[in-house]
């Protein structure tokens, strides 16, 4: 078996017998590390190749070891018995019917007393306590399970992947279910760990139906991750999700995501702030006619104020009289922003009075309408009065 230490490498989930033969591995550096002590921890006969001399050198210099090691003085002198303690058990596990995944049984031992106590040499008990930890895992009560797992609030962003936090990406990595909206693209579903069970919750599910799920699937013992477009807490109801889940006592963790204003905007190099242009952003929603009328446009109406507008496709003739009314310039530069980031994005220019028109050009959402002095220095502006 051949592993390279390069950051650069996929995700390859395979399984290997360690017994079969000798573990190669090439490449110096935390990647090559992470390689070593992964497959020392699983006794693994491992040659390594450090490649770079002058990394493995420094190495060698700091204790004169050989590389090899040097890695065994960096993991626990025990961890080997761990990883046969766990060996021995993990058929007895296997044949135990259970809610908990086990990865997650697997990681919570390894994170908890029992690995503890083994690798600082306290074995006495351990055997006994993992034996009775796997046959309570099949019940609530386990003793390394904890009741209530965590629910994680994440933000997917505008729809391109690489608009994902890191954190978000761990949080997707380590899931067991996954629930999500329409808003969320094909491509960050993509990024959430290959076993985890997806799960759409779209529009036509109430909000009180989603919030029982993710409820039950906490409870269960479920990594639970909500994905939500853009940022939660920005037009997403994240607010309501979060209090409805502390008070049913789940522990949450908010992950924010890059929400479609600044999305969008990035996107087509629109400056959202310009010194001596735009000194206030107002993110605002009108999914709705009715929902225009209700806005007090009169604080809007400014020079310099840029307007963002969600959920406004289907509105904005009313967004456009409403800010007219108030005193806007009707030739405000304006842009209609839709699907941004995505494969598909597209971007109407034109003036505030034109609004209705932009709208209708860019076809389907979801897209933000903008309107600002700002809007002049975009790329699509650009392009079209060039
Ligand atoms: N929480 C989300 C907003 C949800 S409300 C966020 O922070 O972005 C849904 C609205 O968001 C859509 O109607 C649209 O106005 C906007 N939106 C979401 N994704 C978008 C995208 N890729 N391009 C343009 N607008 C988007």
């Amino acid at each position: 078996m051949i592993v390279r230490g390069s950051s650069a490498m996929r995700f390859l989930p395979v399984f290997l017998d360690t017994a079969a033969g000798v573990a190669v591995v090439i490449g110096a550096g935390e990647p090559a590390l992470g390689k070593l002590r992964l497959l020392r921890a699983a006794g693994a006969r491992v040659r390594w190749f450090p490649g770079a001399a002058d990394v493995a050198e420094e190495m060698l210099a700091l204790s004169g070891a050989s590389p090899l090691e040097l890695i065994e003085a960096l993991l626990p002198a025990r961890i080997g018995e761990l990883a046969e303690l766990i060996g021995r058990h993990r058929r007895r596990f296997a044949a135990v019917p259970r809610a908990l995944s086990p990865r997650r049984f697997w990681q919570n031992v390894i994170a908890g007393p029992i690995a503890e106590a083994t690798l600082a040499g306290r074995s006495a008990q351990v055997e006994a306590q993992l034996v009775a930890a796997i046959d309570a895992s099949g019940a609530r009560q386990s003793a390394v399970a904890r009741d209530t797992e965590t629910v994680f609030l994440v933000g997917a962003g505008p729809g391109d992947p690489d608009l994902l936090t890191l954190r978000a990406l761990h949080a997707l990595a380590d899931a067991d279910v996954v629930f999500y909206d329409e808003l969320v693209s094909a491509e960050v579903l993509d990024r959430a760990r290959r076993g985890a069970e997806q799960v759409f919750v779209g529009k036509r599910r109430g909000q009180d139906e989603i919030n029982r799920r993710l409820v039950a699937a906490a409870r269960a013992g479920r990594r639970v991750v909500r994905l939500k477009g853009g940022d939660p807490f920005v037009f997403g109801r994240g607010g309501e999700e979060v209090e409805y889940l502390r008070n049913a006592g789940v522990p949450v963790v908010v992950v924010s995501g890059i929400t479609a204003a600044l999305g969008c905007a990035a996107e087509v190099g629109l400056p959202l702030t310009l010194r001596n242009e735009a000194g206030k952003v107002a993110l605002i929603t009108a999914e709705r006619a009715q929902d225009a009328a209700s806005i007090d446009w009169s604080g809007l109406a400014d020079r310099q104020t840029t307007v963002v507008v969600y959920m406004g496709l289907a509105s904005a003739a009313a967004v456009r009289d409403g800010l007219i009314a108030a005193g806007r310039d009707g030739a405000t530069p304006a842009a209609v922003l839709a699907r941004g980031t995505r494969p598909d994005s597209q971007a109407a220019v034109g003036r505030l009075d034109q609004l209705a028109a932009l709208a209708a050009e860019v076809g389907e959402g979801p897209a933000i309408l903008v309107i600002g002095e700002v809007v002049a220095h975009c790329a699509p502006w650009r392009a079209a009065k060039s």
